[in-house]
Order: C-alpha cells, then sequence, then structure tokens
C-alpha cells in the first residue's frame, strides 16, 4: 500500500510540479539583471517566516481584542512589528500610531482613505501617466480604472512637461477649485524628491488632509538618506517590500495627539487612530497575515542597523552611476536625473520606445518596464523605460557594475534599433524578434554575457528556492 499522506512532505515530492516552476524562477532571478524599480530580494530570515507555522493563525481584531482564541502569541508578534515600524522611522509614539494589518500598499490606501473619506468626496494624487500610483485616483477619459476612482472622486495633478518635476504652482491652483479632502504626496516612477513642506501648505490652503504614500521610497526614508514625509503628513502608507527590502505587505501610518489649526492657531485632537484602525478591520479586510506581520517585523529591525543604511546609501549611489553612463552614451532622462532609487528613461531621444526596448531586455533577461513621460500619448508603446537600483544593490552590485549594466542594456537597445528600422508596427517587431535569425543570434549572444554576469553575484534568501 502506497504510503499515507502526512503533511510532512517537502515541495519538492509532494508537488513536482509546481517545485519545477520555483526552480525556474529562481534561475530567472539569479541569471537576470533586475532592475524593476519596485523589486528587491528579500532576506532569508524573513522569507522563512513567510513560510512558518504563524501561517496558520486567524486573529481577527487587534491585539488584546480578538474575535479567536489562541492569540497570546500573535498579538506578542504584533505589537512587536508596531513598535519596530515606529522605531524604524524614529517616531515618537506619543505623535504617531501605525496599522500593520494592510495585505500590501493598494489596499493599504483604500483603507486610508476610506477612513477619512465618504464616498463622492475628492482626491488629488499625482496621474498615474505622469509617476503616480492607480490607486492614487487612476481613471481615463474613457473609463474610472481604479476603484479609488469609482468611489470617490478624483482629480489628478501633473509634471510640468518642461521639467518632468511636479507642476506644484497648478496643483495649489486646481486644489482652489477642486477642494479635495485627500491630496496625496506619493510616486511611483518619479526621479527626484517631493517638497514636503509645499504639499502642507498647498493642504493647509484648502483644508486638506495631507496623505504621504512613501511605497517606493520607505527603506531609503528608513535610512535617513532622503527626506522623511513625517514631520508633515497626517497619514503615511507604505509597502514594506520596495526598497525596504521586506516582505509583502503595506502599513498606515497615522497621527495622534493634536494639530495647530493653521487659520485659527487652535489645537485640534487628532481622531486617526480609530478611524484608520476600523477601516482596516472591520471595513476591509479579515484576519490578518501573521506572517507577514512577522515578516515585515524582521525586514523592519534589520532597517535598524548599520548595513541598511550603507545598503541604501549604495542604492543612490548606484542610481546616480547608471544616470551618468545613460548620459554619456546620449541617453535622455525625466528630470534629466536622479536624486532617489531610480532614473526614467526618455527614448525618444534614440528614436524609440519603452514597450520595444523593454520586449527586447525580456528577450536577454534584463527586466525593466515601460513607462509614459510627459507628452506621451499612448500607454501601450510609451517613451519610457523605468530603471531601479534597489534590487541589484540588494545582490552587492556598486557604481562600476551599473556602468556595466547600463553597457549591457544599451547593448539591447541598439538591437531594439535595428530591428526597429525593418519593422513597421510593434506587432511587427515583435514577430521579427521571434522569426529573424540575425536577430535572435544577437540577443542569445546578448544573453550570454548577461548571464555569465548577473550570475556570479550573490543572491540573498534561500538557496534551494
Ligand atoms: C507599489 C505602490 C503601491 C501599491 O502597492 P502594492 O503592494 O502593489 O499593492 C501604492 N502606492 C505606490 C506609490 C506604489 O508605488
Amino acid at each position: 500500500m502506497a504510503k499515507q499522506w502526512t503533511g510532512q512532505e517537502p515541495l519538492a515530492q509532494d508537488d513536482p510540479e509546481m517545485w519545477e516552476l520555483v526552480k525556474e524562477e529562481k534561475i530567472r532571478q539569479v541569471n537576470g539583471l533586475e532592475l524593476i524599480a519596485s523589486e528587491n530580494f528579500c532576506s532569508r530570515a524573513a522569507l522563512e517566516i513567510m513560510g512558518s507555522c504563524l501561517n496558520n493563525k486567524y486573529s481577527e481584531g487587534y491585539p488584546g481584542s480578538r474575535y479567536y482564541g489562541g492569540t497570546e502569541v500573535v498579538d506578542k508578534i504584533e505589537i512587536l512589528c508596531q513598535k519596530r515600524a515606529l522605531e524604524a522611522f524614529n517616531l515618537n509614539p506619543e505623535e504617531w500610531g501605525v496599522n500593520v494589518q494592510p495585505y500590501s500598499g493598494s489596499p493599504a490606501n483604500f483603507a486610508a482613505y476610506t477612513s477619512v473619506l465618504s464616498p463622492h468626496d475628492r482626491i488629488m494624487g499625482l496621474d498615474l501617466p505622469d509617476g503616480g500610483h492607480l490607486t492614487h485616483g487612476f481613471m481615463t477619459e474613457q473609463k474610472k480604472i481604479s476603484a479609488t476612482s469609482v468611489y470617490f472622486e478624483s482629480m489628478p495633478y501633473k509634471l510640468n512637461p518642461a521639467t518632468g518635476t511636479i507642476d506644484y504652482d497648478i496643483l495649489a491652483e486646481n486644489s482652489k477649485l477642486f477642494r479635495p479632502k485627500v491630496i496625496i504626496a506619493g510616486t511611483s516612477a518619479y526621479s527626484r524628491l517631493l517638497d514636503y513642506p509645499r504639499f502642507r501648505q498647498i493642504c493647509d490652503d484648502v483644508g486638506a488632509i495631507m496623505l504621504a504614500d512613501m511605497a517606493h521610497i520607505s527603506g531609503l526614508v528608513a535610512a535617513g538618506v532622503i527626506p522623511a514625509p513625517f514631520p508633515h503628513a497626517d497619514i503615511v502608507t507604505t509597502t514594506t517590500h520596495k526598497t525596504l527590502r521586506g516582505v509583502r505587505a503595506g502599513l498606515i501610518f497615522y497621527r495622534k495627539g493634536v494639530r495647530k489649526n493653521p487659520k485659527t492657531g487652535k489645537d485640534v485632537p487628532y481622531d486617526l487612530e480609530n478611524k484608520v484602525n476600523f477601516a482596516v478591520f472591520p471595513s476591509l479586510q479579515g484576519g490578518p497575515h501573521n506572517h507577514a506581520i512577522a515578516g515585515v517585523a524582521v525586514a523592519l529591525r534589520q532597517a535598524k542597523q548599520p548595513h541598511f543604511r550603507i545598503y541604501q546609501e549604495q542604492v543612490l549611489k548606484n542610481s546616480k552611476a547608471m544616470a551618468k553612463k545613460l548620459n554619456e552614451l546620449g541617453y535622455k532622462m525625466v528630470s534629466d536625473g536622479t536624486d532617489n532609487h531610480l532614473v526614467l528613461v526618455d527614448l525618444r531621444s534614440k528614436k524609440l520606445d519603452g514597450a520595444r526596448v523593454e520586449s527586447v531586455c525580456n528577450k536577454v533577461n534584463i527586466t525593466a518596464n515601460k513607462n509614459t513621460c510627459p507628452g506621451d500619448k499612448s500607454a501601450l508603446t510609451p517613451s519610457g523605460l523605468r530603471l531601479g537600483a534597489p534590487a541589484l544593490t540588494s545582490r552587492g552590485f556598486d557604481e562600476t557594475d551599473f556602468e556595466k549594466v547600463i553597457h549591457l542594456l544599451d547593448k539591447a537597445v541598439a538591437i531594439a534599433s535595428d530591428v526597429k528600422s525593418k519593422t513597421d508596427k510593434l506587432k511587427d517587431f515583435k514577430e521579427f524578434l521571434d522569426k529573424d535569425e540575425a536577430t535572435i543570434k544577437s540577443m542569445e549572444n546578448l544573453k550570454k554575457e548577461v548571464e555569465a554576469f548577473a550570475s556570479t553575484f550573490p543572491m540573498p534568501g534561500f538557496d534551494d528556492h
């Protein structure tokens, strides 16, 4: 008789098909050049927690008041995560609280809105094509795309096309007409620092709540290498898996204590704590992901260590090294450079677009994503390519290594350029990549070069998956 299933079987034995796929993905990550600005390589310690028994526990509610029994340990874990979240950003627990239960960045934002807005209340966020995020109220002329534009009334603000930086003057002007209840200061594809004092001023002028969404930059903020939104914002949301380098989850920080009303000068108590907590649970979520909360806590502890600051400083250096090399090779960038972990290449200067270059990159195991640049008409063939330094910096890449990365990327661009001159539409371009012998050969050679280079660097996480 076949041996009984016990639940103790390792993945390779229990589900060989899935095991093979994970292995395949591991090989892709180790051999590739990961330049997606929102990605990172999480530590082994934090990944270990994701596969732990914490996955098994239900604990709806908050520490000390749960709807389930057996929560003594997860209470301690959630409280520890809260404490570490405040410590990671040097926040005084008298002034700030944090909810660590959001499943990810998008649910964190929706919960933050739910906490302070009623349906049809107004929000203003940076438009998606200008570097904002879907959850900042994204809609097109044809359609309301993000639920944040379905349930709330959204008006975007934009970049100044001449400078590639946020047009604060027009935001100030439009906010006086639109009178939003929340203004969001946060970006997903923007290579400059945000002017938080200016956002605060604009919010105060119209009585809006200032919500900073630091999803992309929270690791840089925790390390203190770029300015923090906390001195200015009322609510701060973040993901935990981008520059912060933890497991996938979201956090919502909210103000406590009192705030001086800028018009009357009177102290007004903040009432965000109960509203934010109620919005996360029971309004939007059920049982917290205790394994993720513990994984975030592990990453937040790492974020207080000296090695984390060195890492984030290196991220900034590497990002600048990319910009410098791109500049030398004749590439234009939105805003002409970078102050953070990413650069936005404007491929119009090379008579190319992000879609074509991205598809060649994919074939040679350089992973980056197409992105809109100011003035773009099409989201399917946008002019830009977004390149981020966080992931490869976690593998120990330094400035010289990043110059080599850009050199390899430039070879991919040359292939794209050649193929574009021989084809018409994007569809023809992609078909040509799949069938032209000479192009296939040159991409194979480049892929070999990429893999020979990338595979020499260490990879955080488990050895076998
Ligand atoms: C990535 C991101 C989010 C959403 O995070 P998910 O975890 O993907 O849901 C929200 N806001 C900004 C600014 C982001 O860059």
